[in-house]
């Protein structure tokens, strides 16, 4: 599919990085790693040359899994998104964004960029207020403090996907992104990690899944499920893992 993420050396940080402090501080001492697919909790960073082991955020608790071939393009998600968020039906207010491309062809026209709750993420690091941090509150969501953000947009460049996943509030004039709808006065039904996702809810063709498992950081595929089911199959399409 279109976006490819970058290759971060995952799980490690080199000898004299000092970029990851942010990760460092108040995190706790002596926890264990978890490796990409276990379970929720604390992960740990080794240093490359020194073999030490740092706590470093606590992992989400809860991830979105996509089936880009399975998007009907519909952008119901982005609308289910603003309204949950803001009250309002509005797709350059939404949170994940669906991009269609009329120059390339089916499956590859459609790509659903969504927020990945990095088990390291950059948009945190980067955030010089500490505004954008893994919330105790929400199952540790990447989660924007609107009160603490100044607005610098260092997130937005520091995601390392295309287009960003923090997006502008255009409302609020600060920083915004997936916080798996934690925080979502205008809907009725609870949200994060234990709750549930407007844009899960919403999609009508079941192309969005949510897990508490750690996905895979990097890699094709990465953060994508094969949701189609045998009707998918006896059309002679897309037989898959999950048949
Ligand atoms: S906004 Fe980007 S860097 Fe931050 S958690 Fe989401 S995908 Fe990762
Ligand atoms: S825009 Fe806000 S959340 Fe993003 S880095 Fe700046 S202060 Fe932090």
């Amino acid at each position: 599919m279109g976006n490819q993420p970058p290759e971060p050396d995952e799980g490690t940080v080199p000898g004299d990085d000092t970029s990851r402090r942010s990760f460092l501080k108040g995190a706790a001492v002596g926890v264990g790693a978890a490796a990409a697919g276990g379970s929720a909790g604390f992960l740990a960073l080794r240093n490359e040359d020194t073999g030490d082991v740092a706590a470093a955020m606590p992992a989400s608790e809860g991830y979105l899994l996509i089936d880009p071939e399975k998007c009907a393009g519909c952008q119901s998600c982005m609308l289910s998104c603003s309204v949950g968020h803001d009250g309002e039906a509005s797709l350059s207010q939404s949170r994940i964004q669906i991009v269609e491309s009329p120059f390339k062809g089916f499956p590859d026209d459609i790509d659903v960029n969504h927020c990945r709750q990095c088990t390291y993420p950059a948009c945190a690091e980067a955030c010089p207020t500490d505004a954008l941090h893994a919330d105790e509150e929400t199952g540790n969501v990447r989660f924007v403090d609107e009160d603490k953000c100044i607005g610098c947009e260092r997130c937005i460049e520091a995601c390392p996907y295309d287009p960003s996943r923090v997006t502008w509030d255009v409302n609020s004039q600060t920083a915004k992104k997936c916080d798996l709808c934690a925080d979502t006065p205008h809907w009725n039904e609870e949200g994060g990690p234990d709750g549930s996702q407007a844009c899960v809810e919403t999609c009508p063709v079941d192309a969005i899944k949510f897990t508490e498992q750690i996905p895979a950081q990097v890699g094709p595929g990465a953060y994508e499920i094969n949701l189609r089911d045998e009707q998918w199959a006896e059309l002679g399409l897309y037989a898959g893992d999950a048949l």
